[in-house]
């Protein structure tokens, strides 16, 4: 364990909610930047976080790249099987494709480990076509928000350092009370960091649908939700960060994968770029 590596990383954890709200409620300029800092300040404190405690096992290493691809080719068979239709889309001077996935439930979503984005059938039976052509260009801007490193690329890199701390978090378990209340602190910590950094991802997600969709981009959100734009207040946010940890079950699997910011701050955040008019196109 590295004792200074382990306090740099918790103390950057600790931070990143408050740096979540000053990216968020600062002016319409240099937005897009500020969302990605505040995602590779997150990616820092998970690393150092890993840094400090991690243990490189050999063994899960030698198994993460089959594990991977075994991930890969399931993700890929299982969608594909229900694919009925595939839909183009051309935004912002590129054509995507997007897999209509025949569907009882109104969703869409991006498999960041294949490059995927998936829409159901129901999502275009219930909005309208504009409004779900939006949705679609968000799950495009999750992609895009990656952007330079491609998104399987990024998948591996966060289920290695994953792997790593897991077996270091393992390793301080069988050493006393003392390890125990650390684990406890480790995992909180990280767990906030992973969730900050998706809230940021989810903002720039909709930063992207709005800049190629426009306004249908804040209807769909409405339409979706039922929410109302929300000043993030940092005590609520930071009460958000550690709820977004909890367990849920059902749909809730998702939604511990990605963690979302409140319907609120999404929607505050849309309608203070759309109708200031900054910040879109340019960074993007
Ligand atoms: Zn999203």
């Amino acid at each position: 364990m590295h004792p200074v590596l382990l306090t740099v990383g918790l103390a950057a954890s600790a931070l990143l909610p408050a740096a979540y709200v000053h990216a968020v409620k600062g002016g319409p300029r240099h937005v897009w930047l500020r969302l990605r800092l505040v995602m590779v300040m997150s990616v820092s404190a998970l690393l150092l976080i890993t840094a400090s405690i991690g243990v490189v096992d050999k063994m899960s290493l030698a198994l993460a790249a089959p594990a991977l691809a075994g991930v890969y080719l399931v993700l890929n068979y299982h969608f594909e099987r229900r694919s009925v239709n595939r839909l183009l889309y051309g935004l912002k001077g590129r054509v995507h494709s997007v897999t209509l996935l025949s569907s009882p439930v109104p969703a869409a979503f991006t498999v960041a480990m294949t490059g995927r984005v998936y829409a159901t059938t129901e999502l275009y039976r219930r909005l309208e076509p504009e409004e779900a052509a939006a949705i679609v260009a968000h799950e495009i801007g999750h992609l895009e928000a990656l952007h330079p490193i491609p998104p399987p690329l990024f998948v591996t890199v966060i289920a290695i350092m994953a792997s790593i701390l897991a077996a270091g978090i393992i390793d301080l378990l069988g050493q006393g009370l003392a390890s125990l209340v650390l684990v406890a602190v480790v995992l909180l910590m990280a767990g906030i960091a992973w969730v900050v950094f998706n809230w940021a991802w989810e903002h720039l997600a909709d930063l992207y649908a709005l800049d190629a969709a426009g306004a249908w981009s804040i209807s769909a959100l409405y339409r979706i939700t039922g929410a109302r734009p929300e000043e993030p207040r940092l005590l609520s946010v930071y009460l958000d960060a550690v709820k977004c940890l909890r367990p849920r079950g059902g749909r809730g699997v998702t939604v511990l994968v990605n963690p979302h910011p409140r319907p609120g701050y999404r929607l505050y955040l849309l309608e203070k770029i759309a109708w200031q008019g900054e910040g879109r196109g340019s960074a993007l």
